[in-house]
């Protein structure tokens, strides 16, 4: 039986047949070896991150991988975004996950990114929005917190707000921001809508006047003139894995909302120097910290988003070399962890088929290797080759009490 457990989600890294690949699947055209060996020496099956046919976000995906029924747990994604920023939030709290953008002056959006703004200035202009007073809504106080590039969060801090309340963000370019409305009839959520579009006023007036857009204007670069709030959320009342499975759980991810996931989750979440969360994060420094995390903890997740990326480019190709990339870094773990005492799997969240660029409902594929555990004939890692494993099956709520098993974790249930 394993003590340990190292878990590698490749985000969206299950596709469907390219056209452009000769009608394989990424994974297929990969075959990474690494993955390949956790296949053929673990065993494989397909899982369901949600259930059948449902695409699931990211977030609602992780949280069932994390054992929690994400139909009863998820209060919308603004609470994992201010977590992963580092945001203790509260039980009160209101986060919403925000875009910095360019808007015409009635209001038009014009480049949802403001021209894919510096993670510099996206600060400056950060620093300047948290703290700003409302005068309509005095009692609510505002956080702002820079995230990566044009992405930041927002938290609304008051007695009586609610998470119901629409997006100021039209999710697309020339239409006006829309102005926030309460989505059920509560004292709560109209306050909540009027403050936050009192926010998106007044920080408009901020961003207007602000010395970086005076400098992005004579250089004719798209001005970051309004924040764009979205997907408001609360902080959800989770068992943490560590009490539930009597584990201590770390993760590596580079993206805010996984950090908070993890976080929300009573994980520790390990400050590696250039994971990213983008095509670029260092796999190699990820893998690294992965690896020694093990001696501290029990179970450690390791969170790739390039796969994701590449996905929503449409770009089969480039998800190719960035599984092999993905897979090579792999390998470090299983050379240099001891494979007598570890569990070690292999998943993802949700299927993005690369020709398509969106989340679909379509099941991910699974190898959970473990010393002593049985294994299957399953030689490849691919949404195929896993279909034929022994897991058969599974959905995403299955999947913690699977590794911990391994790890004779799970409390007996009945005599
Ligand atoms: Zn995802
Ligand atoms: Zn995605």
């Amino acid at each position: 039986m394993a003590s340990k457990a190292i878990v590698l989600i490749c985000d969206g890294m299950p596709d469907r047949r390219c056209s452009r690949l000769g009608g394989l699947t990424p994974l297929q055209a990969a075959n990474p070896k690494s993955f390949g060996w956790v296949a053929s020496k673990g065993e494989c099956g397909l899982m369901d991150p949600i259930s059948p046919g449902v695409p699931p976000g990211s977030d609602t995906a992780h949280l069932a991988i994390l054992g929690y029924d994400p139909y009863k747990h998820y209060t919308g994604r603004g609470a994992f975004e201010a977590l992963g920023a580092g945001i203790e939030l509260g039980p009160n709290d209101v986060a919403f996950r925000c875009n910095f953008a360019t808007a015409s002056e009635d209001g038009t959006i014009v480049d949802r990114r403001a021209g894919r703004i510096p993670d510099e200035e996206a600060e400056v202009l950060s620093r300047s929005l948290d703290g700003i007073r409302l005068n309509r809504n005095s009692d609510v106080t505002v956080l702002f917190k820079h995230t990566v590039e044009h992405r930041g969060v927002l938290v609304l801090r008051c007695d009586g707000l609610s998470r119901l309340v629409s997006d100021v963000d039209p999710h697309k370019v020339g239409v006006r921001l829309l102005p926030s409305r309460p989505l059920v009839d509560s004292p709560a959520a109209k306050k909540t809508a009027d403050a936050l579009n009192e926010f998106v006023e007044v920080s408009r007036r901020v961003l207007m006047d602000h010395e970086i857009n005076r400098r992005r204007a004579l250089r004719g670069q798209p001005l970051a003139n309004v924040v764009l709030p979205r997907g408001a959320g609360t902080l959800p009342k989770l068992e943490k894995v560590p009490d539930r499975f009597g584990v201590r759980a770390a993760a590596v991810a580079g993206g805010a909302v996984y950090k908070g996931l993890f976080k929300a989750a009573g994980f520790e979440v390990l400050d590696v120097k250039g994971a990213t969360g983008t095509v670029d994060t260092d796999l190699e420094a990820k893998m690294r910290a992965a690896i020694s995390a093990v001696s501290a903890y029990d179970i450690v997740f390791v969170h790739v988003k390039a796969t994701d990326v590449v996905s929503h480019d449409k770009n089969p190709a480039k998800k190719v070399e960035v599984i092999s990339r993905i897979d090579s870094a792999f390998s470090a773990v299983l050379s240099e962890v001891d494979l007598e005492d570890a569990c070690i799997a292999v998943t993802s969240d949700h299927t993005t088929p690369s020709e398509v660029g969106e989340h679909t409902g379509d099941p991910v594929p699974l190898a959970v290797y473990s010393p002593g555990a049985r294994y299957g004939t399953v030689e490849r890692f691919d949404e195929i080759s896993c279909a034929l494993g022994t897991l058969g099956r599974i959905r995403g709520v299955e999947f913690m009490p699977t590794i911990m098993n391994c790890l004779g974790r799970v409390p007996m249930y009945g005599e």
